[in-house]
């Protein structure tokens, strides 16, 4: 739910909208059963209510209908790869957002990868630079052992945006510069 309610957005209105959503109704049963205006009415501090709303409702219709309740315990007994599917199958659920859920809300090992993450594995040389975002996330996601993925995935997305940044990258203040073969990189400082 926080994966969608942070699309488009800044992370302290995220939170406001996804503190609303659970003031406003008591269960996600309530949520799933919402009418659109309602819900988008109250997540509209998140920015693109109506459009997030059908997004939220539509997902949880999905993982009702698939059998999963709708409660804290929703995913408990679930085996990974299930979750995986299950997620990937519901509207508008990408391989990122579907890793996003699965490692930061219900501690299974998947391995996100957004822009930065990808950015600096290509220039790192870790994946052939023409990988896209989602061969990149399956490289990862069958090299990385499970206990590492959380901290890796961190430390890259802290790395590309401190460090390795898009336009001109920090090559001279890098502790990485011995070993990076910088591919892509054409100015740096
Ligand atoms: S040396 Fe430059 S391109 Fe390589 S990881 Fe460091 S900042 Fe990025």
């Amino acid at each position: 739910m926080l994966t969608v309610l942070s699309q488009h957005t800044s992370d302290t209105n995220r939170d406001r909208a996804y503190a609303d959503l659970r003031r406003r109704f008591d269960t996600w049963d309530d949520v799933a059963d919402a009418p659109l205006p309602a819900l988008a009415r109250a997540i509209r501090r998140g920015g693109l209510g109506p459009t997030k709303a059908v997004r939220i409702r539509a997902m949880l219709r999905g993982i009702r209908e698939s059998g999963v309740p709708l409660d804290e315990r929703a995913f408990t007994n679930v085996p990974d790869r299930d979750l995986w599917n299950t997620l990937l199958a519901l509207p508008g659920v990408g391989p990122k957002t579907a890793a996003c859920v699965l490692l930061f809300s219900l501690d299974r090992p998947y391995f996100p990868v957004d822009t930065h993450v990808h950015r600096v594995a290509i220039r790192l040389g870790l994946v052939p630079p023409r990988s896209g975002a989602v061969a990149t996330q399956a490289a990862f996601q069958e090299t990385v052992p499970d206990d590492e993925m959380y901290a890796l995935h961190m430390n890259l997305i802290r790395h590309g945006r401190e460090v390795c940044a898009a336009q001109r990258p920090r090559c001279s203040e890098c502790v990485l510069r011995d070993l990076c073969p910088r591919i892509g990189v054409t100015s740096s400082r």
